[in-house]
């Protein structure tokens, strides 16, 4: 078995959403002083590779401890939309002819060649591809069980609240890794997150697995 992993790091002053608190991660104890190097982490849970739960944006809704763990892991179909254009939002005519086939429980990785931007300039901060609206109806009616992309966000607040009113789980700021873009598809993709109770999302580790 090979595992390739799609995650991004997390790292003190690490690129994140501009709305959310900066990553700090600062070594509050170290070994020449107390015997014991420790880290503190001050940044939203929403950071790096993470889950998002339908919690994030409908109020009442399924938070991570609502969802089976089998849910985070299964068969998932990358569409590779490269080469983006700034600020692109993504609709059925981008998606459709990528995904062909039945997309019914699958999970549905976008590779928008972002992932490869992620610094804090104002491009990648301000300018991403994203999915559209009339995009997200279209993955929720072909009953996808999630949606990854390569970035922050998969798209605006009405873009959250199709997908995630429907029980549609979405993973963010993953990676490509060459590697995987060639597996035949599905490949078999795991983003378990970790246990936060009652939380609205979590860092994960997503990778390809590989038998
Ligand atoms: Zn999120």
């Amino acid at each position: 078995m090979r595992i390739i992993d799609m995650s991004q790091p997390l790292f003190d002053g690490c690129p994140n959403c501009p709305e959310h608190p900066p990553v700090k991660s600062e070594i509050l104890f170290d070994h020449d002083t107390v015997g014991w190097r420790l880290e503190r982490i001050t940044c939203a849970n929403h950071t790096a590779s993470h889950v998002d739960a339908p919690l994030h944006k409908i109020a009442g809704g399924a938070s991570l401890d609502d969802i089976p763990l089998e849910k985070w892991v299964g068969p998932a179909v990358i569409a590779d939309l490269r080469p983006c254009v700034v600020d692109q939002r993504f609709g059925p005519a981008d998606l459709s002819p990528r995904l062909v086939g039945d997309l019914r429980d699958k999970i549905v990785l976008l590779c928008t060649g972002w992932g490869e931007k992620r610094a804090k300039t104002d491009e990648w901060l301000n300018h991403a591809p994203m999915v559209g609206a009339e995009g997200a109806r279209w993955l929720v009616e072909r009953g996808v069980r999630g949606v990854g992309i390569d970035y922050y966000s998969i798209g605006d607040a009405t873009v959250h609240e199709i997908l995630l009113s429907k029980g549609v789980w979405i993973v963010e700021e993953l990676s490509f890794p060459a590697e995987v873009l060639a597996l035949p598809q599905p490949i078999e993709f795991w983003s378990l997150p970790v246990n936060f109770r009652g939380h609205t999302g979590a860092f994960c580790r997503p990778v390809a697995v590989v038998r």
